[in-house]
């Protein structure tokens, strides 16, 4: 007889940690099933790299002052420290490589005051508020007076939050978003200092009896009252579980990927909406480097950003630690491009990236240490994270976070409808909404 369960839950991320904290909480009997070797999806730190430093290759920052991942923070004891990165940016560009202009500074070469404030405010601005026909990013910075530098300050900022090029990004949709957002997104950022996984530990420590890992859910059926899960398992034998209810957390690339069966096929609103949202490319390339004098030459930079694909951050920028780990950040084409080569490739592409970016006399060292993510070729993932192209809007969100015949309930990043998708704070509120549904419909007679 097949096992059975009042809820399964998809997805041990962190839309899937918060659910089934909340379930536990509930005193509901749960099962979560995890197609991976561990827990916390795109929320991954290494710590071999750096001695037992933690470097992120997932998920990097807190994003914001307020949100939920400070509280779960506090709950552990774990502490959060801001990264001055903005602060300490440095940009490369025209072959001058300067530090964020000061007012004082008018005169600057590369961004240049002027530049800096229209990139930073007046883009930004008019992005809110314009109401045209929906076009990518790309088109709408074509159109605009603005100077050069503004227009690449925006391109930046919002190819780096969205993980993804400036010609695939909607207009509309991610202003509507902004306008929505408990927080005005990318100023106030904050590293977890003990490093991401051990929150992931902490809050999965309790759940891991319910958690079963290497298990890869392969269809899901439902009917009027119940759902069946066919999973493939680390034996490489497939299984069943039934349940009352299933929350789905899998990543948008997945359900995009169609590599999960539903039986009946999910309404045609929901795979409207599956197609609507895209899901970005992102990657991360840690390079750790000997007889670098970077320090030296460029003080305490928190952040480096050229022309070129890859931007470069210093984890432990405004702290005593020499910069000789340094964190690229590839999104878009480029990175699912790359996410394919060889580990050799990925390091010297990197590599190049970083000399394009730095002034000749710079002398970037030896890389004797190497690690990255492979996000958009990683099976259960499939990309980076959600945004919205032309086209889309906050409604498709709605439409992908939508209970289906009152026993699947979704959750994940992408199903966030509040202005904070593609964020781990946006996944766990999620996970908390999709956790309420689905005791409330248990509750109902
Ligand atoms: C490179 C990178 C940098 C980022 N930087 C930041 C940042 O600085 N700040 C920030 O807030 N956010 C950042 N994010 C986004 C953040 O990591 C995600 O929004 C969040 O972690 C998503 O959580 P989730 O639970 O929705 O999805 P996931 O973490 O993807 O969890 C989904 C889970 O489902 C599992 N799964 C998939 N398929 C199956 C299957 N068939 N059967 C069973 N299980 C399956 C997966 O293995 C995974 O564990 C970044 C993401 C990336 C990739």
């Amino acid at each position: 007889m097949a096992e059975f369960h009042d809820v399964v839950v998809i997805g041990a991320g962190m839309a899937g940690l918060a659910c089934s904290q909340r379930l536990q909480q509930a005193g509901v009997d749960f099962l979560v099933l995890e197609a991976a070797d561990r827990v916390g999806g795109r929320v991954q730190t290494n710590s071999s790299l750096g001695g037992g430093r933690p470097f992120e290759i997932g998920a990097l920052m807190i994003h914001g002052t307020q949100v939920v991942t400070h509280a779960w923070l506090r709950e552990f004891g774990l502490h959060a420290r801001p990264l001055p990165t903005t602060k300490r940016a440095r940009f490369w560009r025209d072959g001058h490589l300067e530090r964020l202009p000061l007012p004082g500074n008018l005169l600057h070469r590369t961004i240049g005051l002027r530049a800096f404030y229209q990139g930073a405010f007046i883009l930004p601005k008019r992005l809110s508020a314009y109401d045209g026909p929906d076009v990518s990013l790309a088109e709408w910075l074509a159109r605009q007076d603005a100077l050069p530098g503004a227009k690449l300050l925006v391109n930046l900022l919002y190819a780096h939050a969205s993980a993804a090029d400036a010609d695939a990004l909607g207009v509309r949709g991610p202003a509507e978003e902004t306008a929505l957002a408990s927080e005005e997104f990318g100023y106030r950022n904050f590293q977890v200092v003990e490093g991401y996984d051990a929150l992931v530990s902490r809050r999965a420590a309790p759940l891991m009896d319910r958690i079963r890992l290497r298990t890869i859910v392969t269809a899901i059926g439902r009917w009027a009252g119940g759902v069946r899960i066919d999973t493939m398992g680390p034996d490489g034998l497939g299984g069943e579980v039934r349940a009352k209810r299933a929350v789905i957390t899998l990543p948008l690339g997945v359900l995009q990927a169609e590599t999960v069966a539903f039986d009946p096929p999910l309404p045609e609103a929901k795979r409207d909406a599956i197609r609507a949202i895209a899901f970005g490319d992102a990657m991360v390339i840690l390079l750790r480097l000997r007889d670098s004098d970077l320090a030296a030459r460029l003080g305490d930079f928190g952040l480096l950003w050229g022309e070129g694909p890859t931007s470069f951050h210093r984890p432990y920028v405004g702290t005593h630690h020499p910069p000789d780990i340094l964190d690229g950040f590839l999104v878009g084409r480029e990175a699912r491009r790359r996410a394919t080569l060889s580990d050799d490739e990925v390091r010297d592409l990197t590599l190049e990236d970083l000399r394009a970016i730095l002034p000749p006399s710079v002398r970037v060292g030896q890389v004797d240490g190497y690690a990255c993510s492979r996000w958009p070729v990683h099976p259960f993932v499939r990309g980076g994270y959600s945004f919205l192209p032309p086209g889309g809007t906050v409604d498709h969100r709605r439409a992908l976070a939508a209970p289906v015949d009152g026993v699947l309930f979704f959750a994940g990043e992408a199903t966030h409808t509040h202005g904070e998708p593609a964020t781990v704070h946006g996944a766990i509120e999620t996970g908390y909404r999709a956790a309420s549904e689905a005791i409330e419909s248990l509750r109902r007679p």
